[in-house]
């Protein structure tokens, strides 16, 4: 059993490849590549190679489609992480002494 998908970006089937070259000599066409759906790319490991056959067709399609896809999910506001900043003298490789910032996140168990 073949389990696929085809490829979601936009300009897949325009690529200049031979493994896109599908059609009898007179009538040949590039076509849309599959994605195969395997272990790595399905189920709990579901993600964007489920959908698309490369990071370029991946990156036509976010670029085609940013507005929609940033509508899902808008940020109006910044995110902020709680977090603790301790400074710390230190030596490097060469013996010479600086100082460390070190950042930390916050226990807020789980808020
Ligand atoms: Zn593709």
């Amino acid at each position: 059993m073949s389990n696929f998908v085809w490829c979601h970006g936009p300009s897949c089937h325009k690529s200049h490849t031979q493994d896109r070259i599908r059609g009898v000599k007179g009538s040949k066409v590039l076509r849309t590549r599959k994605v195969k759906q395997t272990h790595w790319n399905s189920g709990e490991r579901y993600n964007m190679y489920s959908n698309f056959c490369s990071q370029g067709c991946y990156n036509d399609f976010a670029n085609k489609y940013v507005r929609e896809v940033i509508a899902i999910a808008p940020r109006t506001e910044a995110l902020e992480t709680p977090i603790n900043v301790t400074k710390e003298q230190a030596t490097n490789w060469a013996g010479n002494i600086y100082t460390e910032t070190k950042i930390t996140a916050v226990d807020n168990n789980g808020g």
